[in-house]
């Protein structure tokens, strides 16, 4: 469902760049509102979400399929945890559908998917392990790399079931928006992959937006 904001970009409290290949990690506290912007179009956001006072609680897709009785994610979405809580809202969407069931590109997918001599290409996971490294201070750990959200990435479920990596929806200057409904750490991959149209072979950066309450 396309959903137009009433922010302002110039009234962020912060805007962050990230390009593809390079990952985010923050913490979005309660009532605040960000909004992740597909700068260039075509572009995948793979996310997750934790609590940030508990991140053993985590983004869990099938407590979000389930409950909203859809696959796809767009305005109205609330985004559960595992304990089945509800972490964020999405309240504003101007690119209409949003992926969580593709899961993230790993060096070991791309092998399996692409070709043997895909293994040394960066991938999504490599993101994710290289931010929960660099940042002990979130506590975050190789267990809590779980399943995900595609911000933009186009994966039309098949009228038989099927999943199929498409080329995207979304085009330059799109965007997603959300309140927080706790203190959430978000970890966005901007992906760099080379291989499927999720980003139409040429990743391209996210400015990730943040309106404190
Ligand atoms: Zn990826």
């Amino acid at each position: 469902m396309i959903k137009e904001s009433l922010l302002k970009a110039e009234n962020a409290n912060a805007i962050y760049h990230v390009d593809a290949g390079d990952y985010f990690i923050g913490v979005v506290k309660a009532g605040s509102t960000f909004r992740i912007v597909d700068l260039e179009g075509n572009q995948a956001a793979d996310t997750l979400f934790y609590n940030a006072n508990d991140p053993a609680e985590r983004y869990s897709a099938t407590d979000t399929i389930r409950e909203q009785g859809n696959v796809y994610l767009t305005a109205g979405s609330e985004i559960r945890s595992n304990e089945n809580n509800v972490m964020l809202e999405i309240v504003a969407d101007t690119c209409g559908r949003h992926d969580t069931l593709g899961g993230a590109c790993a060096t070991e997918s791309n092998t399996v998917r692409y070709d043997l001599e895909k293994r040394c290409m960066h991938a999504c996971r490599d993101s994710w392990m290289l931010a929960i490294a660099e940042n002990p201070e979130f506590g975050l750990s190789k267990r809590d790399i779980s399943h995900n959200i595609n911000f933009f990435m186009n994966v039309p479920v098949t009228e038989a079931g099927g999943l199929t990596f498409e080329d995207g929806i979304s085009a330059p200057g799109k965007y997603v928006e959300m309140v927080a409904k706790m203190d959430i750490i978000v970890l966005i991959s901007n992906c760099p992959q080379l291989n499927n149209p999720c980003n139409g072979y040429n990743p391209t950066p996210v400015d990730m937006l943040v309106w404190d309450k």
